[in-house]
């Protein structure tokens, strides 16, 4: 049996790396800052995307693809974004290699085959979609357009972590234009939304949905709004963002419609993303020192089911009660695994599917069968029970939305507990330094107060919610007038 995972409380940060890898998730790659995504963190993924690209498509979008290296000629286009990205940018400047006549059995770049215009590995897709656009809007008519595309950006980040911070990243792109102003923006938030249900109804992540301050905004947009999500270790991690961008790419590629009074305008255009972060936010919002623990709409395997024998009679006559079950579970849309190997010892298996987060885990043996019941644990109280094998299937299926339901509360629970208004420098300080989370506080507005807070504390603005009530207060640092409380938190 593999040692046990760092504790949580002694170092946060090690414990994550550590479970990462033990569970199986990803692991670090041969490609400084990329990873390599295991097919069990893989398989969270896949579900992750299933049930966004559901809510994409029911909010009226269609996916598609575009190319995975932009022209340097169309990245400068739209100068902010081009700007704000430049100093992250993987280029391509060569298309070829040949032996290299110095060393044997090595290769070189050709430099006779040196691109006219140099490819950027696309860190985001507003230029490359946006100069697409320019040919597919003409009218009115063809607005609004409404896609998405599911694909994999470099950002040459110089401190990754799995998940969190890697410099390729998978994630999706919505990239929309409209006809007015209006519609662009309420796009934009309806997204935001989209994010926001997800995050709590499947990721059972509670977020703060608001706007970042001018500092924090995408390069290029008008308006960056974003999700914001509370780790066990109190900082926030940004899950998602959701962009208005102005007609800042219309005007910068040229794309122009009639409108329905015959008159010529720029589109108006939005952009949002999540990305495999998500799968961070999971994992630090949720598990313990045993190992992940998911959520069951987003589990792999929501339930296995571990028998206790010994010798092929005693696994035949546990099977005869449990593939009914099974099958009956399957029918039902719940995942299960019947772990029937006699490879590893029972005790050995726990420890695995803990270690592995499934939601919940049935173990039966002879004497149970005896008794017509069998031994249900849940991954996140622990809790063992004794139910009748009567009626499981229905028991397991409340069980499991019973734990969904649960651990958004716990980590509702856990964020209210760690969210402090405060009012004094003193205060806020000290909130930092000794019991770190957010807090909610008053700003004077300006990015120079915002940047000498972040420079004293490490503390940024996550956002200025949306809900947040208008009321008089005195800037923390600068006692400057503030019509209303904003999230400060130390942040990944
Ligand atoms: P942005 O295009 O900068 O608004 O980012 C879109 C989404 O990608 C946000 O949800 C970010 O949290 C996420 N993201 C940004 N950079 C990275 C990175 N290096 N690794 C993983 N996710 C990232």
């Amino acid at each position: 049996m593999s040692k046990s995972l760092p504790k949580r409380s002694e170092n946060y940060s090690e414990w994550y790396n550590e479970l990462v890898k033990r569970a199986d998730l990803a692991e670090n790659s041969a490609v400084r800052g990329c990873m390599v995504i295991k097919p069990y963190g893989y398989s969270i993924w896949e579900k992750m995307q299933r049930a966004l690209d559901d809510m994409f498509k029911e909010t009226g979008h269609t996916n598609a693809y575009f190319p995975l290296f932009v022209p340097k000629s169309l990245f400068e286009a739209e100068e902010k974004n081009a700007e704000g990205f430049a100093k992250e940018c993987a280029v391509v400047t060569h298309y070829r290699l040949k032996n290299n006549p110095e060393k044997p059995g090595k290769l070189m770049v050709d430099p006779e085959a040196k691109l006219e215009e140099e490819l950027i590995v696309r860190p985001t897709s507003e230029a490359i979609i946006w100069s697409t656009y320019k040919n597919w809007i003409q009218s009115y008519r063809d607005l609004p357009l409404l896609i998405n595309q599911w694909a994999n950006v470099v950002r040459w980040e110089m401190r990754t972590r799995l998940f969190l911070r890697t410099a390729e990243f998978l994630w999706q792109e919505g990239h929309t234009a409209h006809a007015t102003r209006e519609e662009a923006i309420a796009e934009t938030e309806q997204m935001l939304h989209v994010y926001a249900t997800f995050a709590e109804e499947f990721m059972a992540v509670p977020v703060i949905r608001g706007k970042k301050t001018a500092n924090e905004r995408f390069a290029g947009a008008e308006d960056t709004y974003c999700i914001e999500a509370m780790m066990q270790d109190g900082k926030a991690l940004q899950a998602g963002t959701s962009h208005f961008l102005g007609q800042n790419f219309a005007k910068a590629f040229d794309v122009k419609f009639m409108t329905k009074e015959n008159k010529q305008d720029f589109v108006w255009g939005t952009s949002w993303g999540v990305s495999t972060r998500l799968m961070g936010a999971l994992i630090m919002a949720h598990s313990d020192d045993e190992g992940l623990i998911l959520p069951p709409k987003l589990a792999p395997i929501q339930v296995v089911i571990v028998p206790i024998f010994k010798g092929q009679e005693q696994l035949e006559l546990i099977s005869n009660t449990i593939l009914p079950i099974v099958k009956e579970l399957k029918k039902r849309g719940i995942s299960v695994k019947f772990d029937n190997s006699d490879k590893q010892s029972p005790g050995f298996k726990f420890a695995e599917y803990e270690l592995k987060g499934v939601p919940v885990r049935l173990a039966i043996g002879a004497r149970d069968l005896g008794n017509g019941t069998v031994e249900v644990a849940r991954r996140d109280t622990k809790e063992k029970k004794t139910y009748p094998i009567e009626g499981i299937v229905d028991t397991i299926s409340t069980l499991l939305d019973d734990i969904q339901v649960n651990i958004y509360q716990r980590a509702f629970n856990f964020r209210t507990e760690n969210t402090y208004k405060v009012d004094t420098w003193e205060e806020f300080t000290k909130i930092l330094e000794e019991t770190p989370g957010f807090i909610a506080a008053h700003w004077d507005g300006t990015s120079e107060t915002e940047e000498k807070i972040k420079e004293l504390t490490k503390a940024t603005i996550r956002c200025i919610p949306l809900d947040a009530v208008e009321e008089e207060g005195k800037c923390i640092l600068t006692g400057q007038p503030s019509s209303k409380r904003v999230i400060f938190a130390k942040s990944y």
